[in-house]
């Protein structure tokens, strides 16, 4: 769970409550070695900001992270230090996450060395160099080390930053949006790499993006959020094919094409007119897509749905009435999405 508190508005002066945007709710999730988890949802559903949790950018308002089930508690000192070398993240835009000024080697080799994989010798460095550069497909590793950031591709940029993330050799990679500032030709050639190194290094993969399509095609599971909250998850093509949760439903209805990796997703809802999500300053009660759910019942604006099992297909669940027993006894209808 993460709360930001809203500073230096005059009712913050007037009232002793500071207002807070309840940005991440209650968000549970596992990753395993070798699997992409993707986290989808529009702008603002807090999936970037349960990245930062996860890479401890951000302390949490609540809630626990563990690592091969050991608590991770301490930021600062030993168990944070190792926790970020195995914790790694890839963002949205490579240009800003590589400094201008500093090559290709200049930034694997820190990496190398800030986590004491840059062996002893100048010899070691070199072939460990070679090594990661290699492992990203750009080679031969001798026409990009000496580079600026601006002498490259944008998707040579994002291969450098997922070279420099595995300098650390990490066990988790979390990736925020990194392909969605790529030009369309090439998104598929990075999302393939990633999928090529959770297989052959074992990597635990967090794959957020706002399109769901790519989700079906890349992700091994696939979790839907929406204004903060988790509302489906389940094996990706169970729930790209047969969503269970009126958003996630909505979600795919607004993709143009489900067979392209394009990003389109998320303006297409917004021009439908279904409605925006919600102010996470004062979110609804109950279920908090609610206001713009075609199905919604008079439970929803009082209850919060839990995870429910979805009909009979173990591990895929929907945070959604619809299915509740006792509601789908109760109404002959809305069961379709099922
Ligand atoms: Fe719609 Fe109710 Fe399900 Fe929420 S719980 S998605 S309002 S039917
Ligand atoms: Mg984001």
């Amino acid at each position: 769970t993460k709360h930001f508190p809203v500073r230096g508005r005059l009712r913050d002066l007037l009232s002793r409550a500071t207002p807070r945007v309840h940005a991440v709710d209650d968000v549970t999730l596992t990753l395993r070695r070798g699997r992409v988890t993707a986290l989808v949802g529009e702008s603002g559903s807090g999936k970037s900001t349960v990245a930062r949790l996860l890479a401890q950018l951000y302390p949490r308002t609540a809630g626990t992270i563990r690592l091969h089930g050991e608590p991770v508690t301490v930021r600062g000192g030993r168990p944070f230090r190792a926790y970020a070398r195995r914790v790694q993240m890839i963002f949205q835009d490579p240009f800003a996450s590589l400094n201008p000024v500093h090559t290709v080697r200049y930034h694997l080799t820190r990496a190398l060395r800030v986590h004491g994989n840059a062996g002893r010798t100048a010899a070691d460095l070199d072939a460990a160099l070679r090594a990661l550069l290699e492992r990203v497909t750009l080679t031969p590793p001798d026409r990009y080390l000496d580079k600026f950031p601006h002498e490259l591709s944008g998707g040579q940029r994002q291969r450098v930053a997922i070279a420099r993330a595995l300098g650390a050799d990490p066990e988790v990679l979390l990736a925020d949006e990194p392909v969605s500032m790529l030009d369309v030709s090439i998104r598929l050639g990075v999302l393939n790499l990633l999928r090529d190194l959770k297989e052959r290094l074992r990597l635990a993969v967090l794959y957020i993006t706002h399109d769901i399509a790519s989700a079906r095609y890349f992700a091994d599971e696939t979790l839907v959020m929406y204004a903060g909250r988790l509302v489906e998850g389940g094996d990706s093509e169970t729930v790209t094919q047969r969503p269970a949760h009126p958003y996630t439903r909505l979600l795919i209805d607004s993709a143009p094409d489900p067979d392209r990796i394009t990003g389109a997703g998320r303006a297409a809802v917004a021009e439908r007119g279904d409605g925006e999500p919600p102010s996470l300053l004062r979110p609804p009660p109950g279920c908090r897509f609610h206001p713009r759910c075609p199905y919604a019942m008079p439970r929803c604006g009082a209850d919060l749905p839990p995870p429910l099992q979805v009909g009979d297909r173990p591990g895929h669940w929907a945070a959604c009435w619809l299915h509740d027993p006792a509601t789908r006894d109760a109404q002959a209808g809305p069961t379709a999405l099922a």
